[in-house]
């Protein structure tokens, strides 16, 4: 018997320790394009500032993975000959499968303006693109950054963390419209601004310059143009399913899986950035893209491949972040929708966040300690919670758990509400009691 891993990262991994958690006899081979394995890609953002040493970002020691005792090919995953239950290798050789899991990720989507093959124009998928961005990043330079979500934040403050002279370009208004309100966007750009990033609101590039094959501008759909050493991007991802495609597998904008993680073939399971996972709690099939999913959406698919039974059923997507220094929690739905810097999804994005709720908002905080709700009839909906942290556990737990909240909602209503004591209060008291 042999189970297959297609992808080394967190929910390829998270799937060969859950096959091993049951049975420690099965052959069990993962197949991975990267060079480095497996390491922490949230991590990717502070090793680009410096406050992250490369070491840091591989979580795993040698005995972990002797402990899990399966084997790791570095091949890129050429297809997958259903017919024969085989992957072909990248020789294209075949391996055969008994279960096979696509964990294959994301990548994200390029530019597809004149110039995007210059030298210097990177991305942020790997670590390798990091290392890369560190060689081309020099102190006193000029960076373009273009892209809404938390990516592209990542690299304008990566490259400046690296003395580069940062222009930020966003297509919209405001930053990341389609997630934060506006009095957060503009705290967020209040502080870029203040670390020396400078901003260009509704500027969108239609074409990279260059000479002798290496960046040395933009030009903008106004006409402008900027001169720059290095273009940076980071409008959106797009999840890689191009083998589960090719394989005749049911894909949407990703490979679409049941509750079960099971494809379209059901001996083939997809799970993380690469599906577009069935929940049976509010009927959609959706994609998130963010760590903690993929690791459980992993482990689920795992147990299944050994011949249990476990449905992976969505929790609420949750991710703490850090925009602009400030460290923010993202909880439930919270957004307003479309946004028009990012194509689709972001990384540690999630569409759940966007859904547009049929609910009252209730705010509070000055500029660096804010607690955003969003209420629903009975419940929290979502939160977004910027700066002081104390709320942000017992938040995750009242929207996870859909705690009813009919004695506290007028007065989370209430013009100037002291929200952060109200909930503490509640929370408390749910506790004890
Ligand atoms: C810069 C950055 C910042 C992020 N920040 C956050 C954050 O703050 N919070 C958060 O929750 N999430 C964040 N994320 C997203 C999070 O890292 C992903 O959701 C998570 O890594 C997805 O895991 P995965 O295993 O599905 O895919 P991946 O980690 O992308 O792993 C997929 C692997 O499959 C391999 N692969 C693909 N196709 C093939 C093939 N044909 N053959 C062989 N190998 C193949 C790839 O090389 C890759 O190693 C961030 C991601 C990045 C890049």
């Amino acid at each position: 018997m042999r189970r297959i891993i297609i992808g080394s990262g967190v929910a390829g991994l998270s799937a060969v320790e859950a096959i091993r958690s049951v049975d420690r006899g099965v052959e069990i081979i993962m197949l991975g394009d990267d060079p480095h394995g497996y390491y922490s890609r949230p991590g990717l953002a502070y090793f680009l500032t410096g406050e992250l040493h490369d070491k840091a970002l591989f979580p795993k020691t040698r005995e972990d993975y002797s402990r899990l005792n399966f084997s790791y090919k570095k091949t890129r995953v050429k297809g997958i000959d259903r017919k024969n239950k085989a992957v072909i290798l990248g020789d294209g050789s075949p391996l055969t499968y008994d279960k096979l899991l696509l964990a294959t990720g994301a990548l994200s989507v390029p530019m597809t303006v004149p110039g995007a093959n210059l030298q210097g124009v990177v991305k942020l998928d790997h670590l390798e693109d990091a290392l890369a961005i560190l060689k081309l990043a020099k102190r006193g330079r000029t960076a373009v950054v273009t892209g809404g979500g938390i990516t592209a934040l990542e690299l304008a403050e990566g490259l400046l963390a690296r003395g580069m002279k940062v222009h930020y370009l966003l297509r919209a208004s405001r930053y990341w419209r389609g997630v934060l309100d506006e009095r957060e966007s503009r705290i967020v750009e209040a502080r870029l601004q203040e670390e020396g990033v400078e901003i260009h609101f509704r500027s969108e590039v239609v074409e990279i310059q260059g000479r002798s094959g290496r960046v040395n501008g933009i030009c903008l759909l106004d006409g402008r143009v900027m001169k720059c050493d290095l273009f940076a991007y980071a409008v959106g991802i797009q999840p890689r399913i191009d083998i589960a495609r090719n394989a005749g597998l049911a894909c949407d904008r990703g490979i679409l899986v049941n509750e079960y993680l099971q494809t379209s073939d059901p001996d083939i399971y997809a799970v993380g950035d690469a599906a577009q996972v069935y929940d049976p709690l509010s009927g959609r099939s959706v994609l998130d893209s963010l760590w903690s999913p993929a690791r459980e959406q992993g482990f689920a698919a795992g147990l299944n491949m050994t011949g249990q039974v476990k449905p992976y059923i969505k929790t609420v997507p949750f991710n703490v972040t850090r925009l602009a220094g400030l460290t923010t929690t993202i909880i439930g739905a919270v957004g307003h929708g479309g946004d028009e810097d990012v194509v689709g999804i972001a990384r540690g994005d999630s569409e759940t966040w966007r859904q547009l709720p049929d609910a009252a908002v209730a705010q509070s905080g000055f500029d660096v300690n804010r607690v955003r709700l969003v209420i629903g009839e009975d419940h929290l909906l979502g939160a977004v919670v910027m700066g002081d942290q104390k709320l942000s556990t017992p938040l995750q737990h009242m929207i996870a758990e859909k705690m009813n909240i009919a004695l506290i909602r007028d007065r989370l209503l209430m013009k100037d509400a002291r929200i952060a004591d109200v909930i503490l209060d509640y929370w408390m008291r749910s506790q004890a009691g």
